[in-house]
């Protein structure tokens, strides 16, 4: 399909940014460029819906800023259709979320899919492969629900299980026994179902299905809870760049020199002074 001749620069009210050009200070983790992204106008809508409702009911309210790597591209499948998004990151005062941030930002980065998996059927996210490490893509060629064959719904429903609810799964794409399981306590708890209604798993996922919305907005609501109007102090980055640090590196022969050149910029007492205002 050609390059659909619309296109967008804004979401519900939020510029939004390309964040991955190979020029310096423009690439992934900057604030970006300007850009024209291009997609179907119905795609479009469905976006701006979702932004929307995700300012409605995110504690910090509308961003300040988008980051995205990109909706049309001529190539086969949705891209190529207009019809998909990459979100890499939203900025807001006092808050940087990036997608790559998933293992030390787990709960805010799953109240963020559950809003964008009430818009769109397609999510494919941190723990699907490797190349959805560093960005959420959406995209409106399947229906929004739950479906125990689709890997990557089921991914989500076991992160969620694990991180949000309290009720710790295998996070592995595939439904069994130990998913269902807490599953339907979880259903149950919230008041979805009565045990009668969910005592097989075709019964479970039909349920699931049809109270998708309902479920997504626990999703939301626990994985927003208690983040505070505040959340990070620039001594919760210097912790945060630690833990990327352990995730990517590892045993690796660059974590020690790396570390050590981290440990000693935090150090150096100009640095230490001005962390100091931070502590409590
Ligand atoms: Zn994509």
């Amino acid at each position: 399909m050609p390059r659909p001749a619309n296109f967008f620069r804004t979401l519900s009210g939020v510029p939004v940014h390309y964040d991955r050009s190979s020029e310096p200070g423009l690439g992934y983790g900057t604030r970006g460029q300007t850009w024209r992204f291009h997609c179907t106008t119905a795609f479009q809508t469905k976006l701006r819906r979702c932004f929307q409702e995700l300012w409605a009911v995110c504690p910090l309210g509308p961003a300040n800023l988008i980051l995205s790597a990109g909706t049309y591209v001529d190539k086969p499948g949705s891209h190529g259709l207009g019809r998909a998004f990459d979100l890499d990151g939203i900025l807001w005062n006092g808050k940087t979320f990036i997608t790559l941030s998933y293992p030390h930002d787990t709960r805010f980065y799953l109240a963020i899919e559950a809003v964008f998996r009430k818009h769109f059927g397609t999510v494919l996210n941190y723990n699907y492969d490797p190349a959805h490490r560093d960005h959420l893509h959406v995209d409106d060629l399947s229906p929004v629900g739950y479906n125990a064959t689709h890997r990557s719904r089921v991914l989500f429903l076991q992160a969620a299980l694990t991180h949000l609810f309290n009720h710790p799964v295998m996070i592995d794409g595939i439904t069994g026994p130990q998913t269902d399981g807490a599953a339907r306590d979880l259903v149950i708890a919230l008041g979805l179902a009565q045990f009668a209604d969910v005592n097989t798993s075709t019964k479970l996922h039909t349920l699931l299905d049809n109270d998708w919305l309902m479920l997504m907005d626990e999703c939301v609501a626990a994985g927003f809870a208690n983040i505070g109007p505040i959340l990070q102090t620039p001594l919760d980055l210097l912790g945060a760049i630690y833990a990327v640090l352990e995730q990517e590196l590892g045993s690796s022969a660059a974590r020690k020199p790396i570390e050590s050149a981290v440990t000693t910029f935090a150090n150096h007492s100009d640095s230490e002074a001005f962390l100091d205002q931070f502590r409590v």
